[in-house]
């Protein structure tokens, strides 16, 4: 079913939900953007920038979130309460939607579930918006993925002028545009023509066929050295990527909690290990592991590569280091004799 939804009817739709629903919507917060709850005097950042920088896996997995507290009368840990209130995040991008369902394998596996993580999953709707013009720094079609996909989402929004189509992609999301009227076929013509141009607009920006057997084979090669002599080990391409997800728990004696903060393979101190060993001494093999785990790795794990092409490390890399231009370079990398 697909509706039209009125950009001047987004304000009231959006406050309907939000007695229902804890609606999280991406916000302008001075010079950078992040999805925060709404409120009637919300400034809706769903064009520019054009997705948050802060990336909405914080919504599922917070920067800092304390997982128990310490009772000093009983002497014993209390669980905190997992199971937030039924949640609505708006104008959520392709993908950041796929990157959920990337860290699903991850947080909700077969195995084990992390139900901090499942039961704010299992809480949410999420309603998407696509990418009509896809920014120059964004490659989701190089990693499967598209400025329209609809993975992970509950349903999308393409914006039209003076209005948005929603296409309704799941059961969670049917009841919420009912009152809507239905799109005409013209206004379903156009937002096909809309979604084709925008996927036909972005160039594939490197070349995945045998990438992962490349990066393996290269795994001991000078080809990290060059790649990393620049970076300044500041970890800003993980915290702001959607699918990354290091993190380390610790005691906060004083405040008699355990809490799970993000962290990242990026900082030399991940991985030190209590002997004073540390596998990953320098800049090297710290972004071989950042690069081996979402172009590698991933593939042995779910057969998927583990980043959404969302552009993030792109954007805000204070070097300039370009991903892209990184895996460009392995493709293109002579094999050699294995690094001393
Ligand atoms: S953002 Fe750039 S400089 Fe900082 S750790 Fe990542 S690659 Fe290195
Ligand atoms: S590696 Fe970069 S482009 Fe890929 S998902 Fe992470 S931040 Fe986005």
């Amino acid at each position: 079913m697909m509706y039209i939804l009125e950009k001047k009817k987004l304000n009231k739709i959006l406050s309907t939900w939000a007695q229902e629903h804890e609606v999280f919507v991406p916000q302008k917060v001075e010079e950078y953007s992040q999805f925060l709850p709404y409120t009637e005097d919300s400034e809706l950042a769903l064009k520019s920038p054009h997705n948050t920088r802060y990336p909405p896996k914080a919504l599922f997995l917070p920067q800092s979130e304390v997982m128990l507290k310490f009772n000093n009368r009983t002497q014993k840990y209390e669980e905190v309460n997992t199971t937030p209130k039924s949640r609505l995040v708006f104008g959520v991008r392709p993908c950041d939607a796929k990157a959920f369902r990337l860290l699903d394998t991850v947080f909700d596996a077969e195995d084990y579930a992390d139900p901090y993580w499942k039961a704010k999953r299992d809480a949410t709707i999420l309603i998407g918006i696509g990418c009509e013009v896809p920014p120059s720094t964004c490659f989701c079609t190089t990693v499967g993925g598209g400025p329209f996909n609809q993975d992970g989402l509950d349903a999308i929004l393409t914006e039209l002028e003076g209005s948005y189509l929603v296409q309704i992609l799941t059961e969670k999301a049917e009841t919420l545009f009912a009152s809507l009227s239905p799109a005409t076929i013209e206004q379903e013509k156009q937002v096909e023509a809309i979604q084709t141009k925008a996927h036909d607009s972005m160039s594939p920006a490197f070349e995945t066929d045998g990438l992962k057997q490349k990066l393996d084979q290269i795994f001991e090669s000078s080809y990290w050295d060059k790649i990393s002599e620049s970076c300044l080990g500041c970890g800003i391409c993980t915290f702001l990527c959607p699918t990354c997800f290091c993190f380390d728990i610790v005691d906060e004696v004083q405040r008699k909690e355990r809490v799970r903060n993000w962290d990242t393979c990026m900082f030399r101190i991940y991985s030190q290990e209590a002997s004073g060993h540390n596998p990953r001494p320098t800049r090297r093999e710290r972004t071989r592991q950042r690069l081996m785990h979402k172009y590698s790795y991933w593939l042995d794990h779910i057969d998927e590569i583990g980043c959404t092409g969302c552009g993030r490390c792109v954007r805000y890399c204070p070097v300039g280091l370009d991903i892209r231009a990184m895996l460009r370079t392995a493709n293109t990398h002579e094999s050699e004799a294995v690094h001393a």
